[in-house]
């Protein structure tokens, strides 16, 4: 499968599934991706499961479906690193027979226990980080250090080497947690005779905490960010500004993956630790929700809507696209915030005409015959809005003046209560759109009567 042409990029999605996919992965993917695409080069993908015990199919699943939902596709793969043992078998005899590995005991004076270890050249490692720079290791400290518990059972750093050099990888892109794995990988590289990728350490993702990002600050995988209502679109933008940005004073936020394709390179990848702000997700998540169109947005709601309250939404599909529309849309970040919605009894009057005491439909000190005369005035008005344009626009109109004249808050105190019953909702002209003109009336009609 060698495959290195000296132009063609090849980079690698490598985890190991020995946990969920998490959102440091994922940023790490990415960046694979996009700087792949950038460059028209390849994507190998391969499942880092040397670690036999903790490995589960159910990680690599999750990954998968991690990978798809987002869209960030691969080329060639997926790999197992279990399933390639002859490679790494191969590897370690080449390395003993040109006297570069060595069979050994595991501990010195050791229990007859044997292991290889690699026959450490003691020299100083150098190499340029694209992000950090040239970075000097003297790898004398490594000692000789154990590649395989046996032919058959290699360890990670050889199994990682085997396949970048098998794989044709030209670029290793990755955390900034494995540049001290760097120095022992480039020995074992230049043991077999490899060419050296080009590293590319990405900044730490930390919490507003300055702390490692992890469960504490909040959902860290992408399942865990769906169920909240986040979008693919949104997570893939505000994770490609984790480490990076166009820079030349290019002030935008918004990027749709073409344009971070368009726009990526690893130049512009930051030295410094990236802080996740929900702030800034949820900013850019509303305006990836502001995109979607009508129907989609209308699904994605319902979604998140309680079966009980679902099947009044579906029973008047444009009531309910109105209320998702008007009232929902503008409003939230992220789609559970619709189950706040919810909970706040925030859909239930547009379904049923709520039971309003007359102390709460009373405004201040107006009193209640002066309030049923004011509702019985704004009945009146509303009533010459034909059917066909009972709209917000006019419904505001037509109450504005008088409503200025006589005090806003007594015309429109009473006819939101009267609509809603509630403490807090959406003006009462938003309310009269969704519920239209013979619900609104007979709402107001039947307490005046
Ligand atoms: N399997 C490693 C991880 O998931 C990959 C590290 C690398 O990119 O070399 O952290």
């Amino acid at each position: 499968m060698t495959e290195n042409s000296k132009d063609k990029v090849i980079v690698r999605f490598p985890p190991s599934p020995t946990g969920r996919l998490h959102i440091g992965n994922i940023r790490s993917l990415l960046f694979n991706y996009l700087y792949a695409k950038k460059c028209g080069g390849d994507i190998v993908m391969r499942f880092e499961d040397t670690d036999e015990a903790r490995s589960k199919k159910e990680y690599e699943d999750f990954a998968l479906k991690t990978l798809s939902d987002l869209g960030l596709d691969f080329d060639r793969g997926p790999f197992r690193q279990s399933e390639r043992k002859e490679f790494y078998r191969d590897a370690i005899e080449t390395l003993i027979r040109n006297d570069k590995a060595f069979e050994a005991e595991e501990k010195e004076g050791g229990d007859g226990e044997k292991v290889i270890r690699f026959r450490n050249p003691n020299k100083i490692v150098t190499f340029v980080d694209t992000v950090k720079g040239e970075i000097k290791i003297d790898t004398t400290s490594f000692g000789d250090f154990v590649i395989a518990r046996s032919k058959k059972s290699p360890l990670y750093h050889l199994t990682v080497v085997v396949d970048d050099i098998d794989m044709g990888v030209t670029d290793v892109i990755r955390g900034e947690d494995h540049v001290t794995s760097t120095p022992r990988q480039i020995l074992l590289i230049e043991a077999l005779g490899g060419n050296i990728p080009r590293y590319t350490h990405l900044p730490l993702i930390i919490g507003d905490d300055k702390k490692k990002l992890g469960k504490r600050h909040g959902a860290v995988t992408w399942n865990e960010f769906k169920g909240l209502g986040y979008l693919p679109e949104a997570i893939i933008n505000y994770l490609a500004l984790l480490g990076w940005n166009p820079g030349n004073g290019d002030e935008r936020e918004i990027f749709s993956k073409e344009e971070l394709i368009n726009e990526f390179s690893l130049e512009k990848v930051n030295n410094s630790p990236a802080t996740f702000s929900y702030i800034k997700l949820d900013d850019i998540n509303r305006q990836w929700m502001l995109k979607l169109d009508k129907e989609k947005y209308y699904k994605k709601a319902l979604e998140f809507i309680s079966p009980k309250i679902r099947g009044r939404f579906e029973e008047s599909k444009e009531k309910g696209q109105k209320i998702i529309e008007k009232v929902v849309r503008e409003r939230i970040s992220k789609f559970s915030e619709i189950i706040d919605m919810e909970n706040e009894n925030e859909f239930d009057y547009y379904f049923s005409n709520p039971v309003v005491a007359d102390s709460d439909l009373v405004f201040k000190t107006d009193g209640l015959d002066k309030t049923l005369e004011i509702l019985t005035k704004t009945s009146d008005i509303l009533e010459k809005i034909p059917v066909n344009e009972w709209n917000f626009e006019n419904l505001k109109n037509s109450l504005w003046d008088w409503s200025g004249e006589i005090g806003r808050g007594s015309v429109l105190h009473p006819l939101r209560t009267i609509l809603t019953g509630a403490k807090r909702s959406p003006d009462p002209f938003t309310v009269m759109e969704i519920l239209g003109k013979e619900e609104s009336l007979g709402r107001i009609n039947r307490r005046i009567s």
